[in-house]
């Protein structure tokens, strides 16, 4: 089961969708990402932010929105 993080979910103009196969991985791509790309430090805030939009990929009729 894999993990995706969309840049747009969380209001950032930016159509990169980041992957993982555990929230923990994604999380340490999506805080990489954010700094290099949109120059942010993700701090305990965001990271918490930034998990409650972390979507699960493949999937189709289980979407929550
Ligand atoms: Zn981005």
């Amino acid at each position: 089961m894999a993990l995706e993080f969309h840049c747009s979910d969380v209001g950032v103009v930016c159509s990169r969708v980041t992957k993982a196969d555990s929230s923990e991985e994604l999380l340490v791509k999506v805080a990489e990402h954010a700094k290099s790309k949109h120059g942010v430090e993700l701090n305990a805030t965001l990271v918490d932010y930034a998990a409650s939009r972390v979507r699960q990929s493949g999937g189709g009729s289980d979407s929550s929105a």
